[in-house]
């Protein structure tokens, strides 16, 4: 990843929606959970986690959607009103601050390879772990696996934040 050079376009399938990342993700999340798989109706889901204010709609709207999580907290799914197609979401642990793009829908997901693997107690058996990249049977904390420049990111996010917590970009 290389933070600020270049920029990152997506959007839904009917191409209502139109987005852009400003810059590179903080980090990006290859989820293995039962709750992933069902909510994408594959094997894993793929969120490129990036502060909500780098995350441009540049066309069309979406529409936020409660989803329940394992938490009980919930989730919101923001997708496109037209085809329904999910183009980020936000969980209740990470507020609002932090968006969870979900790398499918970029014109160029091939840019945004899995950080770690996460949840792979439930990782489908057939699903063999690539080497090299980290892997955790639940989840993790940001300070053990991002990258300084992220993890700096982060922090201008909590300092932001201030009373509302973002705690660690966990999702809960
Ligand atoms: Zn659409
Ligand atoms: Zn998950």
């Amino acid at each position: 990843m290389n933070p600020g050079v270049a920029v990152y376009d997506g959007g839904c399938t009917c191409r209502f929606v139109r987005y852009r990342m400003a810059t590179a993700p903080l980090f990006v999340h290859c989820c293995h959970c039962r709750w992933c798989q069902r909510e994408s109706g594959s094997a894993f889901a793929l969120n490129a986690l990036i502060e909500a204010d780098r995350v441009q709609l540049l066309a069309g709207d979406v529409e936020v959607i409660d989803t329940p999580s394992s938490s009980g907290k919930g989730q919101r799914f923001s997708r496109c009103p037209r085809c329904r197609v999910a183009v980020w979401s936000n969980y209740a642990g990470a507020g609002d601050a932090v968006r969870f793009v979900r790398v499918g829908t970029l014109d160029e997901p091939d840019r945004c390879p899995p950080d770690i693997h996460i949840f792979t107690l439930s990782k489908q058996p057939w699903f063999v772990l690539p080497p090299g990249t980290p892997a955790v049977p639940e989840y993790y904390k940001a300070g053990e696996y991002w990258p300084a420049a992220s993890l700096e990111r982060r922090q201008a996010l909590l300092a932001a934040a201030q009373a509302p917590r973002v705690s660690s970009a966990e999702p809960s």
